[in-house]
């Protein structure tokens, strides 16, 4: 997991907020991770994360999650609501071997 902000698996999983109950992103945590995996590149994240949107727009909590993202502002991170927020972060590759 990455830094300190509030992912969508967090809300979703703690139950932090009761709007969120029947979320479709439920299990799914992965997908939504604005964060690229070690082995992901630009192409790869860009098609899971529009995966991710998809999943969101026949969602139930829909509306009641882009709230809960409005109210956390800037402390959001990964795709919620249909929409890829906070800044992601490139894994540090450098220590990685080789090349
Ligand atoms: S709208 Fe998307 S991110 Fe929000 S709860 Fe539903 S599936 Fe999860």
């Amino acid at each position: 997991m990455s830094g300190q902000w509030p992912k969508i698996r967090d809300a979703v999983v703690g139950l932090v907020d009761e709007r969120l109950e029947g979320a479709a992103c439920v299990g799914r945590a992965p997908l939504f991770d604005t964060d690229p995996a070690v082995d992901e590149d630009d192409d790869a994240t860009a098609y899971r994360l529009n995966a991710a949107a998809r999943i969101c727009r026949s969602c139930p909590v829909l509306s009641a999650c882009d709230a809960v993202a409005d109210e956390q502002g800037r402390g959001v991170l990964g795709v919620w609501a249909g929409r890829a927020r906070g800044t992601p972060r490139r894994p540090d590759r450098s220590a990685e071997v080789g090349g």
